[in-house]
């Protein structure tokens, strides 16, 4: 269906018509679900050569992603969750077009994420399944040096952001903009049962605000992550 809507598309271009943004979105968002992740990058291409203004969730859409199969197992300390909503934060869109010099793809981007709990590990002791729980900026940090042992993990020098960064197993972090999500419950946060989850997902920022402050002061320590990148 995807492939015929994108004929109707060639159809229109060929008559001389000009196909809007919301044209485009709809067909990207098409291949994403059919799993066909590199088609909506060339539309974006196509698009941009006929100068048709992209809007902010054409580049969402547009973006290389990755398959939401590839999560980690379900650890020890783990919290599983299906996601039910997630937030597009500008940091985002920064990200997904490289404007920090530091995107890695694919990408799978989203930090302010929330949904009900499907698994915990043997260790959890702060969620059970069937939970509101929600994610924001960052997954990991050390947990042992000054910072950490003062709950500012987002000052860790070795802090993990929830997507693009490097995990404790050197496997690269994947965000929320994808139907599960497993952190460890240290980055969990509850979402109270009388808070309507889709308008949850921005407060993440508000849970975690100084997370979301980290969203910045965070860029001061990408030489770090770059140099590990390097040396990987
Ligand atoms: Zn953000
Ligand atoms: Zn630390």
């Amino acid at each position: 269906r995807v492939v015929e809507a994108h004929g109707i598309l060639f159809v229109m271009i060929r008559s001389g018509e000009v196909p809007d943004a919301d044209s485009y979105n709809i067909l990207m968002n098409g291949y994403c679900l059919a799993e066909r992740v590199d088609d909506p990058l060339k539309l974006f291409d196509s698009m941009v050569s006929k100068r048709i203004k992209e809007q902010e969730i054409t580049l969402v859409f547009s973006l290389p992603s990755t398959s939401p199969k590839e999560r980690q197992n379900t650890g020890e300390d783990d919290v599983a969750f299906k996601v039910l909503f997630c937030g597009i934060c500008h940091s985002d869109l920064h990200s997904i077009k490289n404007e920090w010099g530091m995107s890695w793809y694919p990408m799978l981007l989203g930090h302010e994420i929330v949904g009900i709990v499907m698994e915990v590990g043997n260790k959890v002791t702060k969620f059970k399944v069937g939970d509101k729980v929600g994610v924001g900026c960052l997954v990991g940090a050390c947990h042992s040096c000054d910072n950490c042992n003062k709950s500012l993990e987002n000052y860790c020098p070795k802090m993990i952001f929830t997507y693009g960064g490097l995990y404790y197993d050197e496997t690269m972090t994947y965000g929320g903009y994808s139907d599960s999500m497993v952190a460890n419950e240290h980055y969990v946060v509850r979402i109270p049962d009388n808070l309507p989850l889709d308008a949850s997902a921005p407060l993440l920022k508000g849970f975690v605000m100084h997370q979301t402050l980290t969203c910045l002061i965070y860029f001061t320590y990408s030489n770090h992550l770059r140099n590990k990148v390097r040396e990987i």
